[in-house]
C-alpha cells in the first residue's frame, strides 16, 4: 500500500538518480573496471566482443557490433545501406536529434512524417505519402521504449524494397509480438548513454542485425572503412566502442531485466495513483498497445499547463524533462527542409504538452505518490 504523504513537506525526487543504481552494483564495477585496467587493452578486443555477444544473445539478433555511440550506430547502420548525398530517409520530426542529424550528415535529407498522439511514434498511414524515388531507407523511432509500429512501416518499406532502420536508442529490451527491438527491421541502432536504460560511463552504442553482409560493413565502416590493417576499401571513420565501457556495461546487463521490470512496476504505480487522485481528466498517461512490450526509458504525460506545472513541481522538489521542446522541422538548422509551424500538427502538440516524471527503477512508493499528490495540488489548490 502506497502511504498518503503530507505536500507540506518537500521530497526530493530527481529525474534520474544514477547514483542509487550505481551504489547497488559498486563492487561488481569497480573489479570490471580493475581488470581493464590490469589489461592495458582498451579499444575494441575481447571485452567489446564479449558485450557484443551478450547484446546479441540478449537482443536476439545475429550479429551486433559495438561502435563509439547511439548517434553513430545511426550514421553507420545508414553508411552501411548505402545512404549518402542526394538521397531521402523517411522519419519522425518527434525525437532527439541525433535520428535526423545523422542522415543530414551524410549529406542526404530527412523526410519527415507525423507521429500518432497516443503513443508518440511515426504514424504509418501517412508513411507511404512521403516515400518518393529518391527514399533510400525508413527510420521509425522507439520513443520511450516502446516499438512503433512495425508491421504496415515494414510492409510499406518492403513493397519499395527500402530498409527498415530502427532508432532503439530508447529501447533496449522492448519487444513487440514477442519480438524485440533491433531485430524488426534490418538493423536496429542502440546507445549506452548514462540515461538510457542500460547506461554506461561515457558513450557507447551497438548496431544489431541479422544481415551478416550489413553486420560486415559496420564492422569495417566503424575503424576507418578497413577489414585489413591500412588496407582501406571505403572511407569510413573512427567510431569504436572501448574496452572500459564494455566492462561497465556487461556488468549493467546481467541487472537489465530486474531494473526494466522496476521501471514497469514504477509506471503501473503511477497508473494507479493518478486514477486513484480522480486527475485522469487532466493527466494523459502513457499509452501502451496489447502487442508492445514497452520498457520505459521514460514515462511521459500529457498535460494542460505543462510550463507551468513543471515550474511548480521543480519548486516542489520534482525533477522533470520536456522531450522533446523543439519539434527537428522546426529547428533553425533545418529551416532548409522548407517545412513551417503547422506541417506536423501532432509533433507540435506532443511538443507543447507532455512532460517526463521520474521512473527510474530506484523509485520509492513513497516518492511517487508525493509527484502525483503535487500534480495534484496543482490543478485543485485550496
Ligand atoms: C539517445 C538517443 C540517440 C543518440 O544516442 P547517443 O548515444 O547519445 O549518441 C539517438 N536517438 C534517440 C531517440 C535517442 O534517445
Amino acid at each position: 500500500m502506497v502511504q498518503r504523504l503530507r505536500v507540506e513537506e518537500l521530497v526530493n525526487v530527481p529525474l534520474l538518480d544514477l547514483k542509487a543504481q550505481y551504489r547497488s552494483i559498486r563492487t561488481e564495477i569497480m573489479a570490471a573496471l580493475e581488470s581493464v585496467c590490469d589489461e592495458q587493452a582498451f579499444i575494441l578486443g575481447a571485452r567489446v566482443a564479449d558485450l557484443e555477444k551478450d547484446i546479441q544473445g540478449y537482443v536476439g539478433a545475429s550479429h551486433a557490433v559495438g561502435v563509439a555511440s547511439g548517434t553513430d550506430a545511426i550514421l553507420l547502420a545508414l553508411m552501411a545501406c548505402g545512404v549518402g548525398p542526394g538521397d531521402e530517409v523517411v522519419t519522425v520530426p518527434y525525437t532527439f536529434f541525433a535520428t535526423a542529424g545523422s542522415i543530414s550528415r551524410l549529406g542526404a535529407k530527412p523526410v519527415f512524417v507525423d507521429i500518432k498522439p497516443d503513443t508518440y511514434n511515426l504514424d504509418p498511414a501517412l508513411l507511404e505519402s512521403a516515400v518518393t524515388p529518391k527514399t533510400k531507407a525508413v527510420m521509425p523511432v522507439h520513443l520511450y521504449g516502446q516499438c512503433a509500429e512495425m508491421e504496415p512501416i515494414l510492409k510499406t518499406a518492403a513493397a519499395r524494397k527500402l530498409p527498415v532502420i530502427e532508432d532503439a536508442a530508447q529501447a533496449i529490451g522492448a519487444a513487440r509480438r514477442g519480438r524485440q527491438a533491433g531485430t524488426l527491421g534490418q538493423a536496429g541502432c542502440f546507445s549506452f548513454f548514462p540515461s538510457k536504460n542500460l547506461g554506461g560511463f561515457g558513450d557507447g552504442g551497438m548496431v544489431t542485425t541479422n544481415d551478416q553482409a550489413l553486420a560486415d560493413r559496420v564492422r569495417m565502416l566503424r575503424v576507418h572503412g578497413s577489414r585489413v590493417k591500412y588496407v582501406h576499401e571505403v572511407i569510413g571513420l573512427n567510431s569504436r566502442l572501448d574496452a572500459l565501457q564494455a566492462a561497465v556495461l556487461r556488468v549493467k546487463l546481467t541487472h537489465l531485466e530486474e531494473w526494466t521490470k522496476g521501471r514497469q512496476r514504477n509506471a503501473a504505480r503511477y497508473d494507479s495513483l493518478f486514477k486513484d487522485a480522480g486527475l485522469l481528466d487532466r493527466v494523459t498517461l502513457p499509452a501502451v498497445t496489447a502487442e508492445n512490450r514497452h520498457v520505459y526509458n521514460q514515462y511521459v504525460v500529457r498535460v494542460p499547463q505543462r510550463d507551468q506545472l513543471r515550474t511548480f513541481l521543480q519548486e516542489q522538489g520534482v525533477g522533470t524533462e520536456i522531450y522533446y521542446p523543439t519539434p527537428l522541422h522546426l529547428q533553425v538548422c533545418y529551416k532548409d527542409l522548407g517545412y513551417r509551424e503547422g506541417s506536423f500538427p501532432q509533433s507540435e502538440r506532443a511538443a507543447k504538452e507532455t512532460l517526463a516524471l521520474p521512473i527510474f527503477a530506484e523509485l520509492t512508493a513513497d516518492q511517487q505518490a508525493y509527484v502525483v499528490e503535487t500534480i495534484k495540488k496543482f490543478y485543485a489548490p485550496r
